[in-house]
């Protein structure tokens, strides 16, 4: 095969947060785009993309890898490096790769996107008000993450084996969900389920109101704003944000009577961002929340569901 000369190949390394944030879908359609050949691949520092073609080419694709990520995903730094050409076939997405050290941020969970909305409350879609939906642009991410790089089987999806029609989402580069680590339905993913005090099931089909009323709107009576209910794998239950001031910390206190909002110390720094619950009967209320989520999104998502 004869190459023309400015056929070159290039391996870049990108740092930041580049995992979890529709990184290597967004380099893939780069790649279509400028008719690279190649791969791309998640490692514990980053992203590493191996291309070749045109010199060109090459040039505006890392021009517009570096000015336009996806807008959760946040550069660092990017390094390029020449290399020896493979004559590859295509472009693909290889499997993550291990690199010495560990330096790849993580994404914060992100607020449920609009086209996700749109699914959760359309009673066509197959995703109607289930309540672990996400895509690649919105769902869980630190939360579920065990370690990097950011992979289903290293975070607690690893238990949930994504059903048919999720499997061909996750596979399909035109898809919302391509490579959606979290990918979950109501067939395959993770369900919420709720209990009694004395941890007999409540059978219901709406969870989540049932939830608010056992609760007796008492978090919402408290006059604080974007009182939340996020419900997360059964084991953490009920995670619980505020619009607290900042450098305010309360923690929530089941008792047989009820609940009250109790003060509590700053939580330790690696659960701060997550308000993680450190005891079965304890909820820690995390000030800053609007760090990490979009409450007003989530309000939307409250009424849909509550109402
Ligand atoms: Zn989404
Ligand atoms: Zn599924």
């Amino acid at each position: 095969m004869t190459m023309a000369e400015d056929y070159v190949a290039r391996r870049l390394e990108v740092s930041g947060i580049v995992q979890g944030v529709g990184f290597r879908p967004f380099v893939y359609q780069l790649a279509k785009k400028y008719h690279l050949k190649g791969d791309v691949a998640n490692t514990s520092s980053g992203v590493t993309i191996y291309v070749e073609g045109a010199l060109s080419n090459i040039e505006s694709f890392s021009r517009d890898l570096a000015q336009k990520n996806p807008p959760l995903s946040c550069i660092t730094k990017i390094s390029v490096h020449p290399e020896a050409v493979k004559n590859t076939n295509g472009f693909t997405i290889a499997k993550s790769k291990n690199s010495t050290g560990k330096s790849a941020l993580i994404s914060p969970d992100v607020s449920v996107c609009d086209d996700c909305l749109r699914e959760l409350f359309d009673p066509a879609d197959r995703r109607y008000q289930y309540p672990f939906i996400n895509c690649t642009n919105c769902g869980p991410r630190y939360t579920i993450i065990d370690d990097i790089p950011y992979d289903r089987p290293k975070t607690s999806m690893k238990h949930f084996k994504m059903c048919k029609r999720c499997q061909t989402e996750y596979d399909d580069p035109e898809n919302r969900r391509f490579h959606a680590q979290p990918n979950a339905c109501d067939v395959c993913g993770p369900h919420v389920t709720l209990y009694d005090n004395n941890r007999r099931e409540i059978k219901t089909e709406k969870l989540i109101k049932k939830t608010l009323e056992n609760l007796r709107l008492k978090l919402l009576d408290l006059s604080r704003k974007n009182t939340l209910l996020n419900f997360r794998e059964t084991k953490r239950s009920i995670r619980i944000i505020e619009e607290l001031p900042t450098d305010t910390y309360e923690k929530l206190v089941f008792s047989g009577e009820g609940m009250e909002f109790l003060p509590a110390d700053p939580p330790e720094e690696k659960d701060q961002e997550i308000g993680l619950l450190s005891e079965q009967k304890q909820l820690l209320i995390t000030a800053g929340a609007d760090d990490f989520t979009n409450l007003p999104q989530l309000n939307k998502v409250r009424k849909g569901l509550t109402g």
